[in-house]
């Protein structure tokens, strides 16, 4: 092969090697109209639908459990997985090599801001505030804010996070993250939160309340607007569009705000993704102004009929996490929130844990490592644990990397009410992950026999392949679905233009 970049473990109809750019040659079909834009290259041909990922083992669904199958072979035809057995499938379908591998359903996280995450990493863990960075992305204008949101979608796309519960923080934002999944066949459930950046914080740091009733109006604008967006995109290609609607938390709403997004919800028909009870301060907030705890008035507002997901959550009370469980709506614990764990603290995903909570690992902001963030909801969550047990004599249950696992695919699939998500299983929706468990850092040179503890000593980059609904996204860890090293090159141009302006205004100095 010319090109070592390319060697791969794809195996050909006859069992011989073929290379990253065989397999895309050889069956390559032509991509739909997909609103490519007129300025980008054409899109790179897509491998035919119809092949079998054979692992040294499967996560493979079992009625209700998820169990460790060796030799695992699954057969993808068009979106669907189609068949799962231990061992090999005979005939002559295309197969791709994924010895060494752990095969695992697509990874969901409970809660993205995908064009936040490289603008924001490596500058603010010290201390500094994500703020300003954060306007300056919204002031960008639609090529560069996609150039953005594609950098951090291949980034979530490359460590195996196949669906994102996405709250861009803005309309403006929102649309670049449709554009960019529809072109790469990515599974988003995106809404625009409300209010967006340009007016969140005046009103999530008043000190006076007044200021929060003054923006009802505008704040119902916004919910109208993400709402129609949202409808015009609902179930586009092929269903893998499907917005909720994400207000930004209960302290940034009224009961008129948040009946309004409750509705444009209900329309949607997909749920409500929020910033639930995400410190003490927000609880104090809402029981001031509405007598409740935020999951309380969420209850009461009847939200809990919708699929919910909450991120954060360290405001949470007991009697909030029973509301949670009573109603099957997700904690979306996200370890690396404030910037890799360096300024967030531990969050209570043990608590979740033990009251019997759904608890999903989300990405937050400034990590899209998905693997990364579930070795720290597992290292962080068993440290708080033990932290409390001991100084509170109270029995809260140490995480395991079984209990990361299943919350980042079957659990987050039973909170969207999708049974044909998280799973892999003949009539599921064919979103896969292929991880390296036997290589050098992360396994001992062989497959051993207990995959999913490898998967601690692991991170994105020992992701090697990602499908989505059949579609290849990546394979042997490069980006398929886009000529990756411009995604990078444009992703950093923008970058870099945006730390000029901080720059310039001092920012670096605070
Ligand atoms: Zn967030």
């Amino acid at each position: 092969m010319s090109d070592p970049s390319l060697a791969c473990a794809c195996l050909g109809p006859s069992g011989d090697h073929l290379t990253r750019r065989d397999f895309l040659a050889a069956t390559a079909v032509s991509l739909p109209a997909l609103g490519w834009p007129a300025h980008a290259a054409a899109p790179p041909r897509q491998p035919a639908r119809d092949f079998v990922l054979e692992g040294s083992w499967a996560l493979v669904q079992r009625g209700e459990s998820q169990v460790l199958v060796p030799d695992a072979s699954v057969r993808v035809r068009g979106g669907a997985i189609v068949e799962v057995r231990e061992g090999r499938i005979p005939g002559t379908i295309r197969r791709i090599d994924a010895r060494g591998l752990l095969l695992l359903p697509g990874f969901i996280s409970g809660h993205t801001h995908a064009a936040s995450g490289s603008p924001t990493r490596g500058i603010i863990e010290a201390g500094r505030s994500y703020q300003r960075p954060l306007e300056i992305v919204e002031t960008l204008g639609d090529d560069d804010l996609d150039a953005l949101t594609a950098y951090n979608v291949a980034e979530l796309l490359r460590s195996g996070c196949t669906s994102h519960l996405e709250m861009s923080l803005s309309l403006r934002q929102a649309q670049s993250y449709v554009r960019v999944a529809r072109r790469w066949h990515v599974r988003g459930f995106p809404g625009g939160m409300v209010p967006g950046t340009a007016r969140l914080f005046p009103i999530w740091r008043r000190t006076n309340d007044q200021v929060l009733h003054d923006s009802v109006a505008g704040t119902l604008a916004e919910i109208d607007a993400n709402r129609r967006f949202a409808l015009s995109v609902n179930g586009a290609e092929d269903g893998l569009i499907r917005p909720m609607m994400t207000p930004h938390a209960t302290d940034t709403h009224t009961p008129d705000t948040m009946r309004a997004l409750l509705a444009a919800a209900r329309e949607l028909g997909n749920g409500l993704h929020i910033h639930l009870a995400q410190g003490v301060g927000e609880t104090r907030t809402v029981q001031r102004l509405w007598g409740k705890t935020p999951v309380q008035w969420m209850e009461e507002l009847g939200a809990f009929e919708l699929p919910v997901f909450g991120a954060h959550m360290s405001g949470a009370t007991p009697e909030d996490w029973e509301v949670m469980k009573r109603h099957g709506a997700v904690y979306s614990h996200c370890p690396s929130g404030g910037g890799a764990g360096a300024s967030s603290g531990t969050q209570p995903y043990p608590e979740a844990l033990t009251a019997g909570v759904r608890t999903n690992v989300g990405i937050d902001t400034h990590s899209n490592d998905y693997v990364e963030n579930l070795k720290l909801a597992v290292i962080c969550g068993r440290a708080r644990a033990r932290v409390l047990n001991a100084a509170t004599r109270s029995t809260l249950k140490l995480p395991t990397i079984q209990d990361a696992v299943h919350g980042a695919t079957l659990g987050a699939a039973q909170g969207l009410r999708r049974d044909d998500l998280g799973r892999i299983a003949a009539g599921a929706r064919a979103d896969l992950v292929a991880i390296d468990v036997s290589g050098l850092l992360v396994g001992s040179g062989a497959p051993g026999p207990e995959p999913l503890s490898n998967l601690l000593y692991a991170n994105g980059l020992s992701v090697r392949h990602v499908f989505t609904e059949g579609y290849a996204q990546v394979l042997d860890g490069r980006l398929v679905v886009d000529d990756e090293v411009r995604v990078v090159q444009r992703g950093a141009a923008v970058v870099r233009r945006i730390w000029a302006q901080l720059q310039q205004e001092g920012w670096f100095r605070g």
